[in-house]
């Protein structure tokens, strides 16, 4: 992974050359009208999966990647939010519940994609919740209930079967996974 070619300079709309910087150790777009160096990193994933009287709340997604798959509500952090306020926005723009967040439980390595995804816990609040504009369907699944071969992505399977294992301990350690790329689909 090792990003996009940006060949315009977003500051000063000069065409940029590929090269290593001085002190660096990688080639980057850098633009020698304006010096700006256009750096580019992984994005951050936030997202939850909402517990409600033993159910969890899924969304179907009426969205490409993976469009009409479940998945936990999730997707990229905007500026100025926490993570946790991440993964509780998105909560409420695909599924329009409220949910209190409350501990981190997986993390993700998606180095080919450039990904990191999280997910926390989070307790939604009451059973009320529609489908917001990414969602063809929202839908509270029962362990027996879930959809496993209409799973959007791998980090929602084993995001879910940690949660049902961890609940008959009664624990529910944090988890620093990887995910590799003939696993992960989109
Ligand atoms: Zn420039």
């Amino acid at each position: 992974m090792t990003g996009i070619s940006i060949h315009y300079c977003s500051v000063c709309g000069h065409e940029t050359q590929k090269k290593v910087p001085e002190g660096d150790h990688r080639p980057r777009d850098v633009c020698d009208h304006c010096q700006t160096v256009h750096y580019q990193n992984p994005r951050v994933v936030t997202g939850c999966l909402p517990v409600y009287q033993n159910k969890i709340l899924m969304c179907k997604r009426a969205i490409e990647p993976r469009k009409g798959y479940w998945t936990l509500p999730g997707g990229f952090m905007e500026l100025g939010e926490t993570m946790e306020e991440g993964a509780a926005r998105e909560t409420m723009e695909e599924a329009c519940a409220h949910v209190t967040i409350e501990s981190l439980y997986m993390l993700f390595n998606v180095v080919h994609v450039g990904h990191v995804s999280a997910f926390f816990l989070a307790k939604l609040e009451n059973p009320d919740f529609a489908p917001g504009e990414e969602s063809e369907e929202v839908a509270l699944f029962a362990e027996d209930e879930i959809p496993w071969d209409q799973l959007a992505f791998s980090t929602i399977g084993r995001t879910l079967r940690h949660y049902f294992e961890d609940r008959q301990a009664g624990l529910f350690p944090m988890r620093l996974e990887y995910v590799t790329p003939p696993e992960h689909r989109d």
